[in-house]
This record gives C-alpha cells, sequence and structure tokens, in this order.
C-alpha cells in the first residue's frame, strides 16, 4: 500500500496542511512527488500537488486518489522544498506558494456539471430534460445557464434525480499543427519518383523534396516553400506515399525573427577583473553573491554572457532576471543573439499558450538559459550555475500578492542549494543591497567607466520657484520651452517625463518648495481632500491644512499633481506644431501599444514623447537629445520611506536615455527643491554620495537597512471593528516583541478604503526578533480561521509598496 501526500487546492488557514490519499494499484508506477492529482475533497474533486510518497499514515479511512493530472512532476524535489521555504518565509498559503512557480496555464480550472444520479433512469426525468440526458452524460452549467435550464435541474437536484459534480479540467491546450512526412524509404520513394507520369511535376516536386529531407515538415511551410496546393499533397498521401499527422509544436513567440549571432567581445581591463571572481565561484561550485556595479553601457551585460557561457559549458544551467519593462525586443536579441535556440524567454506580454511552452522547454531540458520577469526565478532547472539579476534595485521583483517574496530572496535561497553564484548587476543598487556589499556579505565588482567613454549628458537642474518669481506659472520652464523649441526645429527628438504615481497627493508650497513632513516618521503627510486633513500613513500623526506656507507665509501653498494629459494639452497651446505622442498607463493598456508606441518614436513619427515612469527605461534611440524632468518633486514626496532613493534612481536613469549616441545630449530636471540631496546628487550622477547621505536618514529614523520592516493590514466594511481590531493585534505584537521593535500604529493605510472596505495597518520595525514570525503566524490562525468575523488580514514582510 502506498500513500501520497498531498497539498489541495484549497487556499484556506484549515487546509494549510497535507492530506493523506491512498494511491489506486493502476497508478502506483505513475504518480510521483511534484505530480498534480485530483484527489475528492468533501463532495468535491480537486486539484492538489503530491509532496511526498510513504508507506504509512496516521489516519484511517484514507481515500483514493482520483487520476494524476501529469505524467511527469512539474515540480523537481528542489522546488518542492522551495515551496517550505516560501511558505515560512513569506508567510503563505503552501498552495500558493507552489502555484506561483508554474505557468498560469497549469493552475486547475474546475467545471461544474450536472449529470443523473447513480441509479435512476432517463424516464424518470421530466420529458423536458431526457433528450438532453440521452445525448450526453452530463451538461454543464455555463451551458444549463444560458438554456435558461437552472431551475428545473435544481428541482430535480433536490429530489436527488440529478446531481452536481465538480471536474477540474487537467486538457492543456497544447498547440498541434499539420506535419507532413513520407511513408517510404528514401530508395523507394526515388523508386516512386520515376513511376510518376511526366505531367505530375508539382508532385514530383514534392517527393523530390522528401528524398533530401526525410523529416516531418509542417503542412503549411511545405506549402509555402514549394508554391503548391494542399491538394497536390493530398494525391500523394491517398497513393500511401505520404503520410499527414497532427503533431505539436510549441507557440514560439520569436519564431518569425532572426537573430544575427554574436561572439564574445575580448573584454576590457575592468571587465576583466569583474568577471574574474565571477568565473571563480562558478568553476569551484562556491555559492557567492555578487554585486556587479557600474553606469548603464559600462558592459555589464556582456559580463553576463560571457559567465552564462562558462556555465553552459560545465553543462549546467542559468537564469537571468530582467524587469518586465526592460524586456524590449532589443535585449532579447543579445541573449538569442548570444545562445540561440538555448534560450527561453519569459515576459507578461506572451500569451498563456506560449508561456507554457516556453517554461516546457526548460522542463524538458531544451534550453540552458531562461531570460524572463520575476516569477522566471522558479524555472524547473535542476542544475543551475548562475542566477543573474539586472537592474536589481528594481521594485517590480517584489510581488504583491501571496507568496510576497522578493526574486532577489529567492535567487540567493536557490544558489545555495545549487552552489552557484548570483550576480546583482545595477548602477544605483537598493540601499539594502549596497549596504550588505559595504559590510563584504556581497563582494562588490565595479565597473567605474562608460564603454564608449562617451560623456555622461549634461544634466541642468532648473528651479522652478524662480519661474514663479518671473511670472512664468506654465508647467514649462523658460529654458526647456526654448530647448524643445530648437530640438524641433533641429528635427531632433525629445523625451518629457512626468514623474507621477499612484493615488497619493501632497500640499507644496509653490514659493518655496515646502511640503509638510510627519514629525515623527519623516515622509511626506497626505493631503485627504473630503476632510480637509493632512496625514501620516506610518503613524497615523495628524495635522490641520495650513492656507499659508510655515515657512515663507506665501498664500501660494496648494495640493500638487499633473497628470499626463493636461501636459499634452498644454503642449498643444505653447508649441502646436509639436508632434507629440503620449505613454501613460491609458494609451499603452492595450496588448502590444507599448512597442508600437516607441516603435513609431523610433521612426521619428513625433517629436516628442511624452509619458510616466514606463518610458524611463530601455529608449534607446539616436535621435534622442534632449529629456525634460517635469516636475522631479512628485515621487520625492510619496508617503514611502524609499521615496528619496526612488527619486535619485530615475532622475539618473532617465538622464542616461539622452545622448547614447553620436549627438550629445541634454538633460533638464524641473524642479521645487532643488537643493534635496536626491535631485542634487542625480544631477551628477554620484550613488556613492547618495548613499551615504541616505544612509544617515535611514538611521536615523529605523529604516532598512538598519531596521527590517512587516506590515500587517486588516480590512472590514465596519470603521470601529478594523479599528479595534487593529489596536488589539498592535497591542498583542507590542507584548510579544523585545523593547528594541519599534511598533507604529494602527494607522489608516494611504489608500484607506479599497471595494468599501476600511484598512488600517500596523508597521514593525524590528532587527532581531525571534519570536516575530511565531507571533505573526498567531495573528493569521487567529484571523484566517473566523472567516465569520468579516476581517481580512494580510502580512507583507519586508513591505515595498507600503498602502
Ligand atoms: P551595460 O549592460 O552595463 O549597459 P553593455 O554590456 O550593454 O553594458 O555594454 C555597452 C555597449 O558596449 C554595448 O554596445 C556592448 O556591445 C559594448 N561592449 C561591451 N563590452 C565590450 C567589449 N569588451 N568590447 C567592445 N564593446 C563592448
Ligand atoms: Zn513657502
Ligand atoms: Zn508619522
Amino acid at each position: 500500500m502506498k500513500i501520497a501526500s498531498v497539498v489541495v487546492d484549497v487556499p484556506a488557514k484549515q487546509t494549510d496542511r497535507s492530506f493523506d490519499y491512498l494511491i489506486p494499484d493502476e497508478w502506483l508506477e505513475t504518480i510521483q512527488p511534484g505530480m498534480r492529482v485530483v484527489v475528492p475533497f468533501g463532495p468535491r474533486k480537486i486539484q492538489g500537488f503530491v509532496t511526498e510518497i510513504k508507506a504509512e499514515s496516521d489516519f484511517k479511512k484514507l481515500r483514493e486518489i482520483c487520476e494524476p493530472m501529469d505524467l511527469e512532476p512539474v515540480l523537481n524535489q528542489e522546488l518542492l522544498e522551495l515551496g517550505n521555504w516560501l511558505t515560512e518565509n513569506t508567510l503563505c498559503f503552501k498552495i500558493y506558494a507552489y502555484q506561483a512557480m508554474l505557468p498560469a496555464a497549469l493552475k486547475a480550472k474546475y467545471e461544474k456539471k450536472v449529470r443523473l444520479s447513480a441509479g435512476v433512469l432517463i424516464n424518470d426525468l421530466p420529458i423536458q430534460l431526457q433528450e438532453i440526458f440521452t445525448n450526453e452524460e452530463a451538461i454543464s452549467w455555463d451551458e444549463a445557464l444560458k438554456k435558461g435550464l437552472v431551475p428545473i435541474l435544481q428541482r430535480e437536484a433536490a429530489k436527488g434525480i440529478l446531481e452536481v459534480i465538480h471536474l477540474v479540467k487537467g486538457k492543456l491546450n497544447k498547440k498541434k499543427v499539420k506535419f507532413v512526412r513520407p511513408l517510404l524509404s528514401t530508395a523507394d520513394l526515388e523508386a516512386e519518383l520515376n513511376e510518376l507520369p511526366q505531367r505530375a511535376e508539382k508532385q514530383k516536386e514534392v517527393l523530390r523534396y522528401f528524398v533530401q529531407n526525410p523529416e516531418p515538415v509542417e503542412l503549411r511551410h511545405l506549402l509555402a516553400d514549394l508554391n503548391i496546393s494542399s491538394a497536390t499533397v493530398k494525391s500523394l498521401v491517398e497513393k500511401k506515399l505520404l503520410v499527414e499527422k497532427f503533431m505539436e509544436v510549441y507557440r514560439d513567440p520569436y519564431e518569425n525573427r532572426t537573430f544575427t549571432r554574436t561572439e564574445p567581445m575580448r573584454l576590457t581591463d575592468d571587465q576583466q577583473s569583474a568577471i574574474g571572481p565571477i568565473l571563480s565561484s562558478i568553476e569551484n561550485n562556491l555559492h557567492e553573491v555578487f554585486l556587479l556595479y557600474g553606469v548603464t553601457g559600462s558592459g555589464k551585460t556582456e559580463i553576463y554572457l560571457q559567465s552564462i557561457q562558462d556555465v553552459i559549458g560545465k553543462g549546467r544551467e542559468a537564469i537571468v532576471l530582467v524587469p518586465e519593462i526592460a524586456l524590449t525586443p532589443q535585449m532579447v536579441n543579445r541573449f538569442k543573439g548570444r545562445f540561440g535556440n538555448l534560450v527561453a524567454v519569459l515576459h507578461s506580454g506572451l500569451s498563456a499558450g506560449e508561456k507554457y511552452d516556453e517554461w516546457r522547454k526548460i522542463q524538458r531540458k531544451e534550453v540552458k538559459v531562461v531570460v524572463g520577469a520575476r516569477s522566471a526565478i522558479f524555472a524547473p532547472f535542476e542544475n543551475l550555475g548562475i542566477i543573474i539579476i539586472d537592474e536589481e534595485h528594481e521594485t517590480s521583483y517584489k510581488q504583491e500578492e501571496m507568496p510576497r517574496y522578493h526574486a532577489r530572496d529567492v535567487a540567493i535561497e536557490r544558489a545555495q542549494k545549487n552552489n552557484c553564484p548570483v550576480v546583482l548587476g545595477s548602477a544605483t543598487p537598493a540601499l539594502e543591497t549596497f549596504a550588505r556589499a559595504q559590510k563584504g556579505v556581497f563582494k562588490l565588482l565595479s565597473l567605474p567607466n562608460r564603454m564608449n567613454k562617451r560623456a555622461l549628458p549634461e544634466v541642468e537642474i532648473i528651479d522652478m520657484r524662480e519661474e514663479l518669481r518671473a511670472g512664468n506659472r506654465s508647467m514649462f520652464s523658460r529654458k526647456l520651452f526654448e530647448l524643445l523649441k530648437e530640438r524641433i526645429e533641429k528635427k531632433e527628438q525629445s523625451v518629457l517625463f512626468l514623474n507621477k504615481r499612484g493615488h497619493s497627493s501632497f500640499v507644496m508650497c509653490r514659493d518655496c518648495g515646502y511640503v509638510m513632513n510627519c514629525p515623527n516618521c519623516d515622509i511626506s503627510l497626505t493631503y485627504h481632500k473630503v476632510k480637509e486633513q493632512m496625514k501620516c500613513h506610518y503613524c497615523g500623526y495628524e495635522s490641520y491644512v495650513p492656507n499659508q506656507c510655515p515657512e515663507c507665509s506665501s498664500d501660494y501653498i496648494r495640493y500638487f499633481g499633473t497628470g499626463t494629459q493636461k501636459v499634452e494639452d498644454e503642449l498643444g497651446k505653447i508649441l502646436p506644431e509639436a508632434k507629440v505622442i503620449r505613454m501613460d498607463v491609458d494609451t499603452t493598456s492595450q496588448k502590444g501599444a507599448h512597442e508600437k508606441l516607441l516603435k513609431e518614436f523610433h521612426e521619428g513619427k513625433a517629436d516628442i514623447l511624452l509619458g510616466t515612469q514606463m518610458i524611463a527605461k530601455g529608449l534607446d534611440f539616436p535621435n534622442i537629445t534632449l529629456v525634460g524632468v517635469l516636475s522631479a518633486d512628485t515621487m520625492l514626496h510619496l508617503p514611502d520611506f524609499r521615496s528619496s532613493e526612488k527619486t535619485f534612481q530615475l532622475l539618473t536613469q532617465v538622464s542616461g536615455r539622452a545622448g547614447r549616441h553620436e549627438l550629445p545630449g541634454e538633460v533638464i530636471i524641473q524642479t521645487y527643491t532643488p537643493e534635496h540631496y536626491s535631485v542634487e546628487l542625480a544631477g551628477t550622477q554620484d550613488y556613492l554620495r547618495f548613499y551615504n547621505r541616505e544612509m544617515i536618514m535611514r538611521k536615523a529614523h529605523h529604516y532598512p537597512p538598519f531596521y527590517y520592516l512587516a506590515l500587517i493590514t486588516i480590512s472590514h466594511e465596519q470603521l470601529m471593528t478594523v479599528v479595534s481590531a487593529t489596536e488589539k493585534i498592535a497591542a498583542f505584537v507590542r507584548s510579544r516583541l523585545s523593547q528594541h521593535a519599534v511598533i507604529l500604529g494602527p494607522a489608516a493605510s494611504p489608500i484607506p478604503r479599497i471595494n468599501n472596505r476600511y484598512r488600517y495597518h500596523c508597521l514593525i520595525k524590528y532587527k532581531r526578533e525571534p519570536e516575530l514570525t511565531k507571533t505573526l503566524k498567531t495573528i493569521l490562525d487567529q484571523y484566517q480561521t473566523d472567516p465569520k468575523s468579516g476581517l481580512l488580514v494580510s502580512i507583507d514582510i519586508n513591505p515595498f509598496i507600503l498602502m
């Protein structure tokens, strides 16, 4: 007797463990750990993951597994264990951990059907239903709804004549296409070829093709290549010379592209010294984490490519993560160009089917390298030789839903298990990362110079308060306006960048740039229009909205925020001759829109590209000679302790967009706070000084990397219920942790109400709290097992969005 431990697809506290099932004899040989199976669960049938096969169980009366859903495991042993790690470290349900590792196509879909109960005869049914159940064994719920049959079905079900069943839809939609192959040996084909009458020239041509290429070929390719009709093939099939059959093919999103092969370049001295330690780590099967710190264009990607070359040479595999938005054709080309068919690509632009097919190439070891966004960190390789994370500071590496993991942490965990290096690359590393490199936990590798020795562009910071004083109330400074006009005349291109994000609004004095900050947290207070109030979303501090600037007494202090639409309108007024392409969430929501707009801009169809942060990356067009940042401040005053860091990173990155090629570039940064260090130091692209300056702030206010954070968010339809639950939770946390931990809140979340649910949170800052995980688990146990309370509690360890 064999027993399988199964984690079932019911994300709830009570079911967040494995259940034992008997393996029926017929599946004894088949079922293995890491496979998906269909199991009975209460009255339903659901999907589950087999985590272990064992000989005994503590439970009696085990039910049997219905059937396997896979022919081979979809999770290998390492990933099964990684699931435990994820569950423990992000406090998620185990089923979510496993599902996060698989392409969406493998997520179970359930189908509700109605069928005749056992032992019931057709004649027992009302006439109206008899025909349906004569032809079909069961009718799907959707179909019943469409035909208006639900009430009558329900009546019969209540009598026990019919029953409702839930089926797991396991059938995967693999793409199959028609192939043609010869039925005879090459010699026999040649003989047949001579038998064919002279006028059957087309048919002869096909046979000649197969004499030379006996392999199966996709029908549509054959027709196109030989310029023949399907009738020609058909007649050869009827003569039993060829045979048609459906074969599975991969949906290849890059099918119609050709990639120019590139050879490794001779590394510069800087690159040599940077790659040395990585190669020796690969050579010695050592787990080490490297921070490859170098500006854009300093040759990082070439180092990635050559390290991977080494890894492949040793018969091992590589994962490369790049931010979603940077997964441009340009980036993909560089990897496909070097490693050709050995590369799989995973990003959100692919259809579910395409993603599934790319994933299977990894699963079947047909590729050696995966280049992908965050979730590619779970690529089912079994012999990893390196994990690379490019632009490692990007916040998109943190997943904001369960499991709330950071790809960097998962990378380090996997690399440890595989005894291989992790390479983190960035020009503006996350503070946490750079601090670890300074301490020697990570090894710092630097590339101080740009490859082509091209100078970084000239950056000018414009003080918008001066503009106001000079009587200019527009959102364009005089200098920026002048330069834009000049570019249009010279037929060069400009990029305008509106640094705007999210739901936050703040109040700023337009005379002196003063912004109200929380005295406790040093983050800006958020303006609440409805209540005319200023609030801190970390600690709950409240204040009135000033109608005079406390700093300079100006009356010109007000709510701040501008949309791309508004900028476009104003551009139309002041530069009516300019052709503008606007890129923001509104204009790029459709699949492919992003690429299409960029292509138009590249082809010179517009003078100005106007957009939000989505245009900060990947833009590498020779004709861009001016970059304007309209308001560097908006992100600076987000209620987020990382706002200075994000501002610095973004300004540095946008500045790098100008003058990357022959034409020199200029950058204009408009701001109301030119003296703020993250604006000033972005102007000189001085990361080290920024790092030192920002670390002082972080230390003073107990933020990472000096402290860790955990965020508990509680929501409910009743405000009073949320507030009192959050108070209780905060008190409980206080009673369990040491006095070194700082517990802030309860405070309203920056988005205080979503979907009619009020949201409150409590933020924990800590250094070493051995009781923390247990405490948080207790809280989850208590609230997740009591659905009647209506309270939803979520916990984010190392949160990135404090909203
Ligand atoms: P990064 O990834 O830091 O932005 P890249 O690796 O893309 O830098 O290098 C920038 C440019 O320099 C690319 O066009 C690349 O092809 C080129 N390059 C990189 N390494 C070398 C080298 N050793 N010799 C010549 N050109 C190089
Ligand atoms: Zn002021
Ligand atoms: Zn505060």
